[in-house]
């Protein structure tokens, strides 16, 4: 019996993309108003980023935010508007997150029936995303020295959390390395959020699959 569902953040309840494009864009303008001849564009600052996350996938966000956006910068020769950059990134990106239309009205059906948590690698705190005082505990990787998904720990933790078994949790999300292959292995019971109808990429099959959110009430419903 199904007693608790665990939510990923970014790109699971929170439509992420459209919030770092703008912040980047608000980047970039505010250092085009610095040099208007500045050829430094949003794919350079995507590129860093990824190539800093793959370093070191496990660093803390902003962290690898913050050395991408000084790999950028220092590239063309602006390295020393790095913290004002920085944290103008962090204010638009924070100042543009919002839940996906449904995630508010299924978390509140959702709570009807379980226990609710948010359990992230990311920098998405619930209060800043429009989601506080939705859970009845959040989780953060890189607080109190939890690691990061797919680590564990991070499942041990979120069980402990619950006060459940790890079979009458679901944990819910995008990510399919992250949210389904770990926590499963986690002994949880797992809900993959597919918007894009993607081939499972593992061998790993979810209990769960949707397209939306407003999918979970009835498919939580179905799971013995
Ligand atoms: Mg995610």
């Amino acid at each position: 019996m199904i007693k608790a569902v665990v939510f990923d953040a970014d790109e699971t309840l929170l439509d992420l993309r459209p919030a770092i494009d703008y912040a980047l864009d608000q980047v970039l303008g505010n250092l085009r108003r610095l040099d208007p001849d500045l050829a430094v564009t949003r794919e350079h600052l995507q590129d860093d980023w990824r190539v800093v996350f793959a370093e070191g996938p496990e660093a803390p966000v902003p962290h690898i935010r913050r050395e991408s956006m000084r790999r950028t910068l220092a590239r063309f020769g602006l390295e020393q508007h790095l913290d004002h950059h920085y944290e103008l990134f962090f204010h638009c990106r924070y100042r543009a997150t919002k839940p996906f239309p449904d995630a508010l009205a299924t978390l509140a059906e959702l709570r009807e029936s379980y226990l609710l948590g948010y359990a992230t690698n990311g920098n998405s705190t619930a209060d800043r995303c429009g989601l506080g005082g939705e859970f009845a505990f959040e989780l953060y990787a890189h607080q109190d020295g939890l690691p990061k998904k797919p680590a564990p720990e991070f499942f041990a933790t979120v069980v402990s959390a619950t006060g459940v078994k790890p079979d009458e949790i679901v944990y819910v999300g995008d990510n399919y390395h992250h949210d389904v292959a770990a926590p499963a292995a986690a002994g949880m019971r797992t809900a993959w959020v597919n918007r894009g109808g993607r081939e499972l990429p593992g061998p790993v099959v979810p209990d769960l699959v949707v397209e939306r959110l407003a999918q979970l009430p009835g498919g939580l419903a179905g799971l013995a």
